[in-house]
């Protein structure tokens, strides 16, 4: 049982998993979250999604008085300046908070371009909930809507808008949407699904910079198009808040702060878990980041057991999901590349089921509305024997079946 006082700085995903497994973990000291932003702990995942703007985008991670019940101190809108490892965690107003132990679950920012013009007004990005509120207004607003960026955030705004009356155009660099996560035939699959819908993507090509007097009237792309533009939203990925840990002398590396298996960081009174954690996941090829909702939830905690003294791993595969048009992708595992693509048979355009093998394993999978497959495969991604192809394609094969077999033979 541990009676160190905590202090977690991050009051999302995997801050609150965190401090709820300290308890459960058995600490009796205090335990303090601090966030900066002012909301009680929300999810993150719908500020993209058709909730965005609306009454439902702000969904509390859980009600007030679970803190309370817990013990557990929130302290919102508060911004941390500095931390000194065993000590102290320091507000940026002056306060200082005793901290035997301190858990960063800071997360990442969402990455801006550096480009001309990238300061206009109505030059968005979408992190937080203040973000999503001024995304919806403009949306309100009207005009034309350009997305940079094709990845999960950008694909989702672009659907949602659409729905909203606004047709937008979406500016990737790659010469397809999702690349980066996904192989060809889905990401064609996915360009293709969006186009259809009304989606103009402009692909193969980046922006030189935007133009207008005060507010954003124009994207000028690297190939010399002009955009016109009312709202620019740049979805272009994410750098790590590693700001405290670099401060306090952590190590740290290009991903985030640098932990072990439970979490611990280079110092063994600070541990970091989620976005910003640079871990050494199985599913993945070298340690890196997860930046997943489900991923930051679990691991959060997992290392808040670790630094109550119940050394814990977070081993599952990684999960994510992505709401677009009223389809749901969800993801399990990471594909790394050279894995061999295994498309379902019936795979089509409103139905998709892939696998990844390696070395004729099960490493990961993705479905559009096949969460009923996605679901029975969570247990055997990543930690079953070997699995013939023909079967995995074949659409009279029952996943769930499957599974219990593969999971038996284990
Ligand atoms: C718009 C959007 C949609 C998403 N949709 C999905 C989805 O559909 N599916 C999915 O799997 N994932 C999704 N994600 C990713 C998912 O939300 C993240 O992986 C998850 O939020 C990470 O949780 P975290 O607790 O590690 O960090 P974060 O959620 O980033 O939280 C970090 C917190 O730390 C606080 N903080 C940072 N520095 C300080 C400081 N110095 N002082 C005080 N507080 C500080 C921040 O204010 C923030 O609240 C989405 C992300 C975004 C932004």
């Amino acid at each position: 049982m541990s009676t160190s006082q905590f202090v977690v700085v991050g009051a999302s995903a995997a801050g609150v998993s965190a401090a709820f497994a300290l308890r459960r973990a058995g600490a009796t000291g205090a335990v303090t979250i601090v966030d900066a932003d002012p909301n009680l702990p929300y999810e993150r995942p719908p500020l993209s999604k058709s909730e965005l703007g609306g009454p439902a985008a702000l969904r509390p991670l859980r009600p007030a008085s679970d803190y309370a019940d817990a013990g557990i101190e929130l302290l919102l809108g508060s911004s941390v300046a500095e931390i000194e490892p065993g000590r102290a965690v320091h507000l940026a107003d002056g306060t200082a908070l005793q901290a035997d132990h301190t858990v960063l679950t800071t997360g990442v920012r969402a990455r801006r371009l550096t480009v001309p013009g990238a300061d206009l007004d109505n030059v968005l990005v979408l992190r937080d909930a203040a973000d999503s509120a001024a995304l919806a207004a403009r949306l309100t607003v009207g005009g034309p809507l350009v997305v940079v960026g094709g990845g999960f955030i950008g694909l989702e705004l672009a659907a949602v808008a659409l729905e909203r009356g606004i047709r937008p155009t979406v500016v990737e660099m790659a010469p397809l949407p999702l690349l980066g996560v996904v192989d060809r035939p889905v990401a064609e699959l996915v360009h293709r699904r969006h186009h259809e819908r009304g989606v103009e993507l402009v692909l193969g090509t980046t922006v030189e910079r935007f133009v207008g007097h005060g507010a954003v009237e124009e994207v000028v792309l690297a190939d010399g198009r002009r955009l016109p533009a009312a709202t620019v939203v740049v979805g272009v990925g994410v750098e790590p808040r590693d700001e405290l840990a670099v401060k306090a002398g952590l190590e740290t590396d290009r991903a985030g702060i640098v932990v072990d298996c439970h979490g611990a960081t280079s110092d063994p009174r600070v541990w970091a878990a989620g976005d910003i954690a640079s871990q050494p996941h199985p599913a993945l090829a070298q340690r890196g980041r997860i930046e997943h909702w489900d991923a930051a939830l679990r691991h959060g905690e997992a290392v808040g057991a670790s630094a109550a003294g119940v050394p814990t791993a977070y081993t599952d595969p990684p999960y994510a999901w992505s709401d677009q048009f009223g389809t749901t992708y969800q993801m399990l595992g990471r594909r790394h590349p050279g894995d061999t693509l295994v498309l379902r048979e019936d795979s089509g355009p409103e139905r998709l089921l892939a696998f990844w093998l390696r070395d004729g394993r099960l490493v990961a999978a993705l479905g559009l509305d096949a969460g009923r497959e996605i679901g029975a495969l969570r247990r055997i991604v990543g930690a079953a024997p070997a699995v013939p192809a023909p079967l995995l394609a074949d659409p009279a094969t029952d996943l769930r079946r499957l599974a219990k077999e593969l999971r038996a033979a284990g």
